[in-house]
């Protein structure tokens, strides 16, 4: 059976136009910019190839709000806390700084990769585990999207091994730098630490409102691959795991997309399509709806092709996974990561 590829973020239909309120609150003092750029509040920002300078405003306008609320959140992580306390806290701080959520905050665990969240009324505490924490912050549109791993296990190594990778990759990245070439930088990384890349979760590239498109970002060298360019935004994401390397879909699944537009009878259902436009085709969480009946409604929409669901995607072996990722804009001198300073090698 052909491997199926993930990519382990949401595809983003719509381009409709958000009106959001551009308060000063947003540090424009270039912290979020590597050293080889030379930002400042001084220093406006200009474009970057084809992205005018307000979404290169924007784009680091997200990365601030999530290097915020990333390092505020990772620090609630403990045993004993549980997870919807932690993703409430951070989607909350991304709407109280003016930001869009571009995902439901993913809280995965284990031999979870991606697409895990609470759900309604979750009162899952963390355990002595390894936690992917992935957060998704937009500003008109402009994505941000960004993961770190937490570990209760002791396995130190495996968490280095994915942040360890991440930073070989980001060095790897300019222009005319095949994609694969990234990739390769990421399997060298994380095999010298004996682990294994996801291989079928790649990283991805971002544009306004969509945060699945190309190019992809592979975890592993590969002959096919697209040269990147100035101005490209991509995601990378490492994931290393003691496994075979391979993820598929698990039972549980708590978000949703809507993909459609369709007519339903039940009226729970239409209730259901009401709330969903307030979510704008980005994906939802489940228990972002108003109603606790809202499950059979789900299941109603998916069976109508109105919405899609997103299944937890989990280690085949069910071994550890984790996970690094920062989303960065391709420049003339290398790359500027919008979400540096969650990382230790920021
Ligand atoms: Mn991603
Ligand atoms: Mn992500």
């Amino acid at each position: 059976m052909p491997i199926r590829y993930y990519s382990s973020v949401f595809g983003v239909a719509a381009n409709r136009s958000r009106v959001r309120d551009a308060g000063d609150h947003f540090i424009r003092d270039g912290r979020a910019c590597r050293n080889r750029f030379a930002a400042t509040s001084q220093h406006p920002s200009m474009s970057i190839g084809e992205l005018d300078a307000d979404a290169v405003d924007s784009y680091r306008e997200a990365g601030e709000v999530l290097v915020e609320t990333m390092n505020d959140a990772r620090e609630m992580i403990e045993p004993g806390v549980t997870q919807l306390e932690v993703a409430e806290y951070a989607e909350d701080a991304i709407r109280e700084a003016g930001a869009g959520l571009a995902f439901p905050v993913n809280i995965s665990v284990d031999e979870e990769a991606s697409h895990a969240t609470p759900a309604r009324d979750d009162d899952t505490e963390f355990g002595e585990e390894m936690v992917c924490l992935d957060i998704g912050v937009h500003v008109d549109g402009y994505i941000a999207d960004a993961a770190v791993t937490v570990d209760y296990t002791g396995h130190d190594d495996l968490v280095e091994a994915s942040e360890t990778a991440l930073e070989a990759a980001v060095e790897a990245v300019a222009p005319g730098v095949p994609t694969g070439e990234v990739g390769a930088a990421i399997e060298n990384a994380i095999d010298g630490f004996g682990y294994t890349p996801i291989l079928n979760l790649t990283g991805h590239g971002v544009e306004r409102y969509d945060a699945h498109t190309g190019p992809n970002i592979p975890n592993r060298a590969v002959d096919r691959s697209v040269e990147l360019e100035v101005g490209d935004v991509i995601a990378i994401e490492p994931f290393a795991t003691d496994g075979r390397g391979k993820v598929g879909e698990g039972a549980t699944e708590e978000i949703y997309e809507q993909v459609g537009d369709g007519s339903v009878r039940d009226r729970r259902a239409r209730q259901v399509m009401e709330e969903l436009e307030a979510f704008d085709n980005l994906p939802f969480a489940a228990r972002w709806l108003d109603s606790s009946r809202s499950a059979m409604a789900l299941r109603t929409l998916k069976n109508a092709d109105i919405i899609k669901g997103y299944p937890v995607l989990k280690e085949a072996d069910g071994q550890l996974i984790s996970q690094a990722e920062h989303t960065m804009i391709v420049t003339e001198a290398g790359c500027e990561v919008t979400t540096a300073g969650i990382h230790d090698f920021d």
